[in-house]
């Protein structure tokens, strides 16, 4: 069955591609990842493994791996920060039984996803090719930036990002997105600081900031936590004119409790910016090409679904090429397969993040005033809790587990 598709191209060695590299070597095929990097590494803020993104780990036989590292989550809890009242509270408990199997979610630095993904694909030969900028990809063909085009593969699978250039020549839904975030990897600041939250404080939806306890990086004991300020794209410049001092004196003003953190931050390049921007292909699939992650459906990380989609996407593609022969056919079983849970996630991200970062106070008001209250509704509680595991349509596959997971 493997022999049709022997010979693959992952393109990127990001969460997404390393699992997909992983799980299609563990069906016996020869995969090579092309990255842009000199050597490939970690890139990125500390993100939440959500129920889903758990489920595909342990598809893989990594979540102990993971767990070694990570901080277990169990809640979400955002305050508003001038009358103090708790506007989001969201438990991973709530979710209705049986869904509720031993589910919760895992905050985790990039770099322990990456080591534990990495380690893996080397202990299965997984080649690994590094200064290699892929573009284009023509029939099976990547090309580099330059035009040279960098082998023969049955399949190439795109998991290059959220600015993917292979992903740009095909069709889908894009739009810019203003807002973005500055985030940087702090010391773990202890209580009051809750180790099993992502705790969040907003002032209406110009300001919010973010703690997210994500265990700790590997080879390192002491436990960190990403720490996050929103920002519109546009108002770096200003935020780095206006200097340091005036920011810590905001965001301390707004949740005093930071300050141990604010301390710690010394320098303006110790907080990078993450640009967002919303793009949803319309297959993402084309010949011999398989796209999966942030390069087929990128969105805001307000719903932190990103690294969960990209390791569901991996799996679909696995369990597709595992049950179909015929690459076309393949590739049509893993669009289809991934389509509804990445159209409605895709949605609730671009209906939900203006509710956390806009201007104005409309729509703010609203999610404290009206949201907040609906999710004490009976019911609501659960299906809040399952929209944030990703569990709404439930995609967790896995029927093709027992071939992927660890085969020595
Ligand atoms: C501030 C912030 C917070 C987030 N929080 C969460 C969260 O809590 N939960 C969550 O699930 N997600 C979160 N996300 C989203 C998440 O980071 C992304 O969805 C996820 O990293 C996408 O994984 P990926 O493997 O598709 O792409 P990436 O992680 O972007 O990896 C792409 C890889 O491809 C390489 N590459 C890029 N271009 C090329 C090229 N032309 N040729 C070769 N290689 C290339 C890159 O170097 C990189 O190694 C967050 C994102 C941000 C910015």
């Amino acid at each position: 069955m493997t022999s049709a598709i022997r010979d693959v191209a992952v393109v990127g060695a990001g969460p997404a591609g390393l699992a997909a590299a992983l799980m299609l070597a563990r069906q016996g095929r020869r995969v090579t990842i092309l990255e842009r990097f000199e050597a490939a590494r970690p890139v990125g803020a500390g993100f939440m493994l959500q129920p889903t993104g758990l489920h595909v780990l342990d598809c893989l036989g990594l979540t102990g791996a993971a767990r070694d590292l990570g901080q277990p989550l169990k809640r979400i809890v955002g305050r508003e920060a001038r009358r103090g009242r708790t506007v989001l509270d969201m438990r991973y408990a709530d979710l209705a039984r049986p869904r509720a199997d031993g589910l919760g979610a895992l905050g985790l630095h990039r770099a322990a996803i990456f080591q534990v993904l990495f380690d893996a694909c080397l202990a299965e030969s997984v080649a690994m090719q590094t200064e290699r900028e892929v573009v284009e990809v023509d029939d099976g063909r990547p090309v580099d930036a330059v035009g040279r085009k960098l082998g023969r593969f049955d399949l190439v699978v795109d998991a290059s990002g959220a600015r993917s250039r292979i992903a740009e020549a095909l069709p889908g839904h894009r739009a810019p997105l203003g807002w973005g975030a500055l985030w940087a990897t702090v010391p773990w600041p202890g209580a009051p600081f809750d180790p099993a939250a992502l705790q969040q404080v907003y002032r209406g939806a110009a300001k919010m900031i973010g703690v997210l306890p994500v265990g700790r990086r590997p080879g390192d004991p002491h436990p960190v936590a990403t720490f996050f300020w929103s920002l519109k794209h546009g108002d770096h410049d200003a935020w780095r004119s206006a200097g340091l001092a005036a920011w810590r004196d905001e965001v301390a003003a707004l949740w005093p409790e930071t300050q141990p953190i604010l301390d710690g931050i010394d320098d303006p390049d110790a907080l990078t910016l993450a640009r967002y921007g919303h793009r949803t292909l319309t297959r993402p699939v084309g010949r011999r090409l398989a796209v999966i992650g942030d390069a087929a459906h990128a969105t805001s990380p307000q719903l932190g679904q990103g690294v969960n989609m990209g390791l569901l996407d991996a799996l679909a593609l696995a369990e597709a090429l595992a049950a179909h022969a015929d690459l076309e056919e393949a590739l049509s079983g893993y669009a289809r397969r991934r389509r509804w849970h990445v159209r409605l996630y895709q949605t609730l991200s671009w209906v939900f993040t203006p509710f956390y970062q806009a201007d104005g106070p409309g729509l703010p008001w609203i999610r404290d005033h009206v949201l907040g209250r609906m999710t004490r509704l009976p019911l609501a509680d659960r299906i809040l809790a399952a929209t944030v595991s990703g569990l709404l349509l439930d995609p967790r596959g896995g029927r093709a587990a027992a071939s992927l997971s660890d085969r020595r």
